[in-house]
């Protein structure tokens, strides 16, 4: 039986959000963020709050995105080898969202 590609998750090289409870030195700890309200490509992760989250071993990948319409967006999955988070006017965006 032919094994099955197991499909890498994009690594968040950078995220300026250093009000999140997840970022320490502007890198994302969660382990698997969603990126999306399906209209607007916000880090729907984005927690601020009194208290450290994730995992400090490991930088933070996309689990999944709402955002349909970007060019590295398939069947709600970011192919994007990585992605960088920051800050789009007052909203924490996925900067590499392109419309496809
Ligand atoms: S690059 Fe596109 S598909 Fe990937 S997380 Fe950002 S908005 Fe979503």
């Amino acid at each position: 039986m032919a094994a099955t590609p197991v499909m890498q998750l994009p690594v968040i090289s950078e995220c300026a959000a250093e009000g999140c409870a997840y970022n320490q030195e502007h890198t994302c700890h969660a382990v698997a963020i969603t990126v999306g309200d399906v209209s607007n490509p916000t880090c729907d992760t984005f927690v601020s709050a009194d208290m450290e989250g994730g995992e400090p071993s490991v930088t933070g990948r996309v689990g999944a995105c709402k955002m349909a319409d970007c060019r590295h967006n398939s069947s709600l999955e970011c192919h994007a080898p990585s992605i960088s988070v920051g800050y789009e006017q007052e909203q924490v965006d996925c900067l590499t969202y392109a419309r496809a």
